[in-house]
């Protein structure tokens, strides 16, 4: 009997052991990164925070928070990096993102001395290298620039440093590998293979991130623009190409897929399309699970932070994504939600009634009163101890305002009350010293 049971018992150890060795594939969100550096666009410093809380909410990996050699950044990172520290920010990880140049090394660190995480980043195709840096720079020379910004980083502390090939795309395959090759010789966690110009398709993609899973053997992100209209798709098929090739992925993503040009992949329609789409998730699956009930809640604050309308057609968060017109859907969708539709509309967080006011509305604003405060935040419950504590959080309001431009939403007011010296920071901005006028 005991003889009977013994095989299939260890087949399933052997089983379970090679499930567990099986690459697996997570987010790494550039929202605060790629996000802002879109044309017209921007969030304030409030916004950014609010972002990386709705994205740790989420169970998004890593955030790319912003850019630790600007000097009207630095606040913002070392007091989310203070929520860090708090436990507000975990387990998600913050990392900044700089050029691979030692000196910006270095000034991340001035700038950011909590700093934990880096990407550092250089143009790596033959057009890169002739038409931006004119000729004067040689592959070699680029290699040598990533590894001693590699070399600065781990020298001055940092955990870890992912390697960001800008304009992987249009990179000759031997050369990416060659340059992914000496970042893992010199300690970089990861390669990132930047289709900075959304030129690659899903199948290219594939074969690329493939060969760089086995040829260089560490784990990769892959970062994919909308230019041609895939960065999802191209998202999906370079992560099957990673895992497939032996190595753990990082899709890059951004809220409503908003960046630079025509955007970047969206995190929600990512997640769906690795969840949802068919078969894919029997062999590629997520490393760690994402919450898409906040999925909504994510897609409506990026939208009104950045002032710009989610798209009617937007899937699983647009207006449309559930709404059914003719006449043979609607009678499908109502006999059973599964003829017409892939999801529910409940796992993306949508259909929990909304309040509206439609009376007397008294909002923040930069030049609101205390008595006009307190009866905002009494509607959420919060109340202060005395006038003052209310007058201090107001000031707070005040400035949040004055860099936003618009009524701060309930999170934020929370936010604000719960962690004032945070918010401080989040909303100092001291410009340097003018020398020269
Ligand atoms: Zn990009």
């Amino acid at each position: 009997m005991l003889l009977s049971v013994l095989p299939i018992y260890l087949t399933e150890v052997d089983e379970m052991a090679k499930k567990e060795q099986t690459p697996k594939i997570y987010f790494l969100d550039v929202t605060n990164r790629d996000g802002v550096q879109t044309a017209k666009l921007g969030l304030s410093k409030l916004e950014k925070t609010m972002i990386n809380i709705y994205l740790n909410e989420m169970g998004v990996f890593q955030s790319e928070f912003g850019f630790p050699t600007t000097r009207h950044e630095a606040r913002y990172l070392e007091a989310n990096l203070e929520l860090a520290e708090m436990g507000v920010l975990k387990p998600i990880r913050l990392e900044g993102w700089i050029r691979a140049i030692v000196g910006d090394v270095k000034t991340a660190f001035k700038f950011v001395p909590n700093i934990k995480h880096l990407n550092v980043s250089i143009s790596t195709s033959a057009q890169m290298l002739k038409g931006k840096f004119r000729g004067k720079k040689t592959g070699d020379d680029i290699i040598k620039e990533m590894t001693d910004a590699v070399d600065a980083a781990k020298a001055l502390g940092a955990e870890s440093v992912g390697v960001n090939a800008e304009d992987g795309s249009r990179t000759e395959l031997g050369f990416l590998v060659k340059f992914g090759l000496a970042a893992k010789e010199h300690g970089a966690a990861r390669l990132r293979y930047c289709d900075t110009l959304g030129y690659d398709n899903p199948f290219t993609i594939y074969e690329t991130m493939k060969a760089l899973a086995e040829n260089v053997v560490m784990p990769l992100e892959v970062h994919c623009h909308g230019d041609l209209g895939m960065a999802v798709a191209n998202s999906l098929a370079g992560a099957r190409g990673s895992v497939d090739g032996g190595q753990d992925v990082y899709i890059n993503t951004t809220v409503n897929g908003i960046g630079e040009r025509a955007g970047n992949a969206d995190l929600v329609a990512c997640t769906l399309a690795i969840t949802k789409s068919k078969g894919f998730a029997k062999k590629y699956q997520l490393g760690s699970p994402i919450k898409l009930t906040l999925a909504a809640k994510i897609a409506e604050f990026a939208s009104y932070a950045f002032d710009v309308p989610i798209p009617l057609n937007q899937p699983g968060v647009g207006a449309n994504a559930f709404a059914h017109a003719s006449g043979i859907h609607a009678d499908g969708v109502l006999k059973d939600p599964e003829n017409y539709e892939l999801y529910s509309y409940k796992e993306l967080g949508r259909g929990k009634p909304k309040f509206v006011e439609t009376g007397r509305e008294i909002i923040s604003g930069q030049y609101s009163g205390v008595a006009g405060f307190r009866h905002l935040m009494g509607k959420m419950n919060v109340s202060f101890a005395s006038r003052d504590e209310a007058a201090d959080i107001l000031e707070l309001v005040r400035y949040a305002n004055v860099q936003s431009h618009k009524p701060l939403v309930e999170d934020e007011l929370l936010f604000i009350a719960k962690y004032p010296h945070i918010a401080q920071k989040v909303l100092t901005q001291t410009p340097l010293v003018l020398e020269t006028v």
